[in-house]
């Protein structure tokens, strides 16, 4: 557990109350929030992206010229992303979606963690990890269809069982557009919504650091919730530099003990 600033702490109850006001809230996330799964994010100092340049290995045109470099470092990453539980930063967002605080989860991962912590409206703009199809014939293929062959032909890269062409994971590779649905509704959720919740992301990967900026143009409140400065820290109403999975539990507290406090208060 992180140890909390007195600025800090007076931000949580703040953005509790914003969240308890709102009547639209939109929350978008990025790797920063599965760092206390043990995921690596990509800006962290973490030795997993240093050596495979995300950019060079998950690249579209690096992809169709050579899969074997992003399969090579599929295999090094995919026990970790595979095995990895949601941790209290996704939970408690679950739980603000079953409080009806939040309308749905933009969320930049591939780890389907959100949805594994209980979570139900999550747009996932850059793809999921679960899901494999051949870049081919487009037949479709399961996380474990995909592990029994990384097991079976260990070191080269999965085929098609039907036309042999290699396989590639269904997440957006850079150089790709985003899919079509995703990205439409995540922008027109950004522009309806009054609070956007930012919750570990660095807000540099287009297009989908715009999101925020649709919706500080609508008018709306911007709540950041990251451990590292972004660019839009001046512009938001809240920003707390700290661990996601130390904050978002806090401000959900803090959310039950005002409605409480309501209750009792309305009783009276
Ligand atoms: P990013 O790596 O650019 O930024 C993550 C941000 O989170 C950084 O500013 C970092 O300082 C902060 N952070 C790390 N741990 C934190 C924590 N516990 N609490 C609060 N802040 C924390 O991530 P991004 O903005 O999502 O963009 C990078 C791209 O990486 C995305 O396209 C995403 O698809 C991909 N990615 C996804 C995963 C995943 O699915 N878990 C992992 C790595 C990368």
């Amino acid at each position: 557990m992180e140890t909390l600033k007195p600025l800090e702490r007076v931000n949580i109850k703040k953005a509790a109350k914003i969240l308890l006001k709102s009547k639209n809230t939109i929350v978008l996330t990025g790797a920063g929030i599965s760092t206390e799964s043990g995921i690596p994010d990509f800006r962290g100092e973490n030795g997993i992206w240093e050596k495979y340049k995300p950019e060079i290995y998950g690249n579209i045109q690096s992809f169709l010229k050579d899969p074997s470099k992003f399969w090579k470092m599929a295999e090094e990453i995919a026990p970790n992303l595979f095995n990895a539980l949601p941790n209290s930063g996704h939970l408690a967002l679950a739980e603000l979606e079953k409080m009806k605080l939040i309308k749905a989860i933009v969320t930049q991962n591939i780890d389907e963690l959100h949805q594994k912590a209980g979570a139900v409206i999550v747009y996932e703009v850059h793809g999921n990890i679960n899901r494999f199809s051949c870049l081919g014939c487009r037949a479709s293929y399961t996380k474990q269809q995909i592990l029994n062959k990384l097991k079976k032909e260990k070191g080269s890269t999965p085929q098609c069982d039907y036309c042999t062409a290699p396989l590639r994971p269904s997440v957006v590779l850079f150089g790709e557009n985003l899919p079509n649905f995703e990205k439409f509704m995540s922008i027109d959720l950004a522009k309806k919504s009054e609070v956007m919740l930012i919750a570990g992301s660095s807000l540099t990967v287009a297009p989908i650091c715009d999101l925020p900026v649709y919706t500080l143009k609508g008018g709306g409140k911007l709540i950041i919730v990251n451990d590292q400065p972004t660019f839009l820290d001046e512009k938001a109403e809240i920003v707390i530099n700290n661990k996601t999975g130390t904050v978002l539990p806090l401000i959900v507290e803090e959310i039950k003990r005002i409605k409480i406090k309501r209750e009792i208060e309305s009783n009276q």
